[in-house]
């Protein structure tokens, strides 16, 4: 039988230890309906691990796994701290390419890319390979591609085009099968139709748009990511199902919802 003693808690992910006669073995448990990636540093008196430290690994939703065993030095009195750096996701995650998204509105209805992937605006960086959909507070949003919600905001009101606003946006985000998110954001407030939990299907209303945080104006902005290792994430270039086929989608044109 196992006698785990819980010693570190950071968000959803909870440290345990167990003694053993000339070691501690170390567990790692996620409580939360995602996978995470942590990042264990162990500061260590007459211990020595016996995995390469900062030990990273990812952990599965409700997976308890043994992660490093801590070997007593003989006949010293031993010591330890440790820290945790948690994030949401796998850095593992690889997006499966051959994907096609559905376009995040309702069938039949036409939007204007007005920002693409390498936006000038504001699509740099990480974050680079995000899209922005004009449209009228409160249009129906639809899912782009099918997942479990992770995450849901709806409580902000704000919104402006300058970053002082970036903080204030109502966002969804989804969690596909290969470990990559989705995220619908500046909707407007209370926007959301679905909950943390939910598994949503392609082409599911999820909720309405606004221009809540950083947005010069209501449009949706749509952006697939992983998780990156030191914290983050990056975007992935994605294509969508439209009539012209199997496509990128270009910032100026207008997409009709299909
Ligand atoms: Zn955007």
């Amino acid at each position: 039988m196992l006698l785990l003693v819980a010693f570190q808690e950071k968000d959803s992910v909870t440290l345990f230890t167990q003694d053993k006669k000339d070691h501690i073995e170390v567990f790692a448990h996620n409580a939360d309906i995602y996978p995470v990636t942590i990042e264990v540093f162990f500061n260590l008196e007459n211990l020595k691990a016996n995995k390469k430290l900062p030990y990273i690994t990812t952990l599965n939703p409700n997976q308890r796994k043994h992660i490093v065993d801590l070997m007593k030095m003989k006949d010293k009195n031993w010591n330890f701290e440790s820290s945790i750096r948690y994030y949401m996701g796998s850095i593992y995650a690889r997006h499966d390419d051959r994907h096609a998204y559905t376009l995040p509105f309702a069938k039949g209805a036409e939007y204007r890319l007005t920002q693409g992937f390498n936006g000038r605006f504001s699509h740099k960086g990480d974050l680079r390979h995000a899209l922005d959909f004009q449209m009228k507070e409160g249009t129906e949003v639809y899912a782009a591609r099918a997942g479990k919600v992770v995450t849901v905001t709806e409580k902000y009101i704000l919104g402006g085009g300058t970053k002082e606003y970036i903080d204030y946006a109502n966002y969804i985000t989804i969690i596909h099968d290969d470990g990559t998110f989705g995220d619908y954001s500046h909707l407007r407030k209370n926007g959301a139709v679905v909950s943390v939990g939910d598994n949503v299907s392609a082409g599911q209303l999820i909720g309405y748009s606004g221009s809540t945080g950083f947005a010069t104006g209501p449009h949706l902005h749509f952006v697939v990511k992983k998780t990156k290792k030191g914290g983050g994430y990056i975007s992935i270039p994605v294509k969508f199902t439209t009539k012209s086929g199997i496509i990128f989608l270009r910032e100026g044109n207008t997409y009709r919802g299909y």
